[in-house]
């Protein structure tokens, strides 16, 4: 499997304002940066977002992708999301101000984009990939994903703070190989990340303790400001078989 979490700064670069993780091109989990692309090609390949939650860092080019890729016809980009989340984007993006409604301009015969709800413990394929959205914890109703193409499985826990049915399902699956678990605050603002649904590294620490599995810790959500900080306070913790993101590298897991 191959996945990349797409660079969103300008230039590229190590720094991580927004959240857009791209698996064997075709499916996006999270739109923070994939209307962002220069490759128009890439972008038209991406047949299906996964959404994990309102925060604008992860729908952030939503409608500059759906804009982008755009076609007269009934071919179009698929949106998961669960249907709370479906509802907050076609009423505060896509609303006719902030953006065209998108969603009532596509017909049986010209479409811009389909919703298609999605539920929890409740997987679906797409993409020749099996992917389950999981609860998490972040303050507003979010998922996290386990993606599986029956040889290689990742996890992407998306934004959350200590949680628990996500480990139980993710540990379950044999053939989980890496995790892209977030770290959004130094130890110094852990009230912060405790309140707002995020880590910092020593939550951190604890909660991967939850799987019970060998996997590749790839450390990201990072708040670019405190991203050094961050680094500094996980390395110390000496977690095997941590690395921080390389946004824009190809990772074939
Ligand atoms: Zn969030
Ligand atoms: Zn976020």
């Amino acid at each position: 499997m191959k996945v990349e979490l797409l660079p969103s700064s300008v230039p590229a670069s190590e720094a991580q304002f927004l959240v857009s993780f791209l698996v064997n091109d075709a499916l996006a989990i999270d739109a923070g940066s994939v209307g962002l692309l220069a490759d128009l090609g890439r972008q038209e390949r991406v047949r299906h977002v996964v959404l994990t939650h309102e925060h604008v860092d992860h729908i952030a080019s939503l409608p500059i992708l759906l804009e982008n890729v755009y076609q007269p016809g009934s071919d179009c980009v698929e949106l998961l999301a669960c249907s709370d989340v479906l509802d907050f984007i076609h009423r505060d993006v896509f609303n006719g101000r902030v953006w065209p409604d998108f969603f009532a301009l596509s017909n049986d015969v010209d479409r811009f984009v389909t919703a298609t709800p999605i539920r929890v413990l409740e997987p679906l394929v797409r993409a020749g990939l099996t992917i389950t959205p999981l609860p998490v914890s972040h303050g507003v109703d979010a998922i996290g994903v386990l993606v599986d193409d029956g040889t290689t499985a990742v996890a992407f826990p998306s934004d959350s703070g200590p949680t628990d049915v996500f480990w139980r399902h993710a540990g379950a699956c044999p053939r989980l190989a890496a995790v892209f678990m977030e770290c959004s605050f130094p130890d110094s603002l852990r009230e912060l990340a405790a309140v707002t649904g995020h880590h910092c590294p020593s939550t951190f620490a604890i909660e991967i303790r939850k799987l019970d599995r060998d996997v590749r810790w790839i450390v990201v959500h990072r708040k670019p400001r405190y991203a050094a900080e961050i680094a500094r306070e996980l390395a110390a913790l000496g977690i095997p078989n941590l690395e921080f993101v390389v946004p824009g590298r190809a990772y074939e897991l």
